[in-house]
């Protein structure tokens, strides 16, 4: 019998559970809706749902539960803190207790950019890299960081979040800061931008495919958010000397036209240190948090499975 942890990526719409081999390889998959109304509860009970049913394809024995959740999570008790209005009954939810006590095997939690990081950095992009920053590009800005080969999440696990730093402009951020990161970056941001200089209201993946066709304002709302991701990439290689950077999320979709405006604005201004920055687009595609909330619970086992 083989020996599987399962990782769960709880998002705001879906839910995406991946069995994971020893080796972090995705053995199954299944996407199910996130019943976000509906509360902790039945959040928690359809990924077990989805959990049991990859189970009851094969003959593979559980040895633990890694999840991935957006919003502020304590990783250490695997509650969640704070939650967005698009959640019921999710702040205060004891995410591992639950699937602890459904499962019996155990279970732990992640922010989901954290858990993004961990698994392009455990079998994604920047697999062996060991100084490097994440960047999710989605509806928000999120980041994370990998230092010295671990994750480092701060005294409040809100180290890396890039998306709300100060210093990209004057314009309004979702969280009711101005100037951040991610008024500029964010899929929201760009189509937003776009909408400001042409009237036109089209998603971020409508604006990169206006560009593609050569429209100079969804060209330049691109070298903008471009440029603003370079920035925020000098500023933490200037304080940490990461080497690496990964940038997943639905924006970093387009990367023919996001990467290149990234590096033009790098090799403007290179990092103090002489090394240049490398920039990559996440290698997981939709099994990124999934396989690293998986990566986090192969860490923590001590049960060790040679199939
Ligand atoms: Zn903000």
């Amino acid at each position: 019998m083989t020996c599987v942890v399962a990782g769960v990526d709880i998002g705001g719409t879906k839910t995406r559970v991946a069995l994971c081999a020893p080796d972090l390889t995705v053995v199954d998959r299944l996407e199910v809706p996130t019943p976000a109304a509906a509360g902790g509860t039945a959040m928690v009970g359809a990924a077990l749902d989805a959990v049991g049913q990859l189970l009851g394809r094969g003959d593979a024995r559980l040895l633990g539960v890694g999840v991935g959740a957006a919003g502020v999570v304590d990783a250490r008790t695997g509650r969640i803190l704070v939650a967005s209005d698009s959640f019921r009954d999710w702040a205060g939810f004891g995410v591992t207790a639950a699937v602890e006590a459904a499962l019996g095997v155990p279970a732990f939690l992640d922010n989901d950019v954290n858990a993004f990081l961990r698994g392009e950095a455990a079998a994604g992009a920047v697999a062996g890299e060991r100084q490097v920053l994440a960047m999710t590009l989605g509806t928000g800005v999120g980041g994370a960081l990998w230092l010295d080969g671990t994750l480092y999440d701060g005294p409040h696990g809100a180290a890396g979040e890039i998306g709300h730093i100060p210093g990209f402009g004057g314009l309004p951020c979702t969280c009711g800061g101005r100037g951040h990161l991610e008024t500029l970056a964010s899929g929201r941001a760009i189509a937003a931008r776009y909408g400001e200089r042409t009237g036109r209201d089209l998603s971020a993946r409508e604006v990169a495919d206006a560009a593609a066709a050569g429209d100079p304002q969804a060209r330049a709302v691109y070298e903008d958010a471009g440029a603003a991701v370079a920035r925020a990439i000098l500023v933490t290689a200037g304080l940490l000397d990461v080497t690496t950077v990964v940038i997943g999320g639905g924006v970093s979709r387009s990367w023919a036209l996001l990467g290149p405006s990234v590096e033009r604005a790098l090799a403007a201004e290179p990092p103090v240190s002489g090394h240049p920055v490398r920039v990559l687009p996440a290698g997981l595609g939709g099994d990124a948090v999934a396989v690293g909330a998986a990566a986090r619970a192969r860490a923590e086992l001590t049960e060790i499975c040679e199939a």
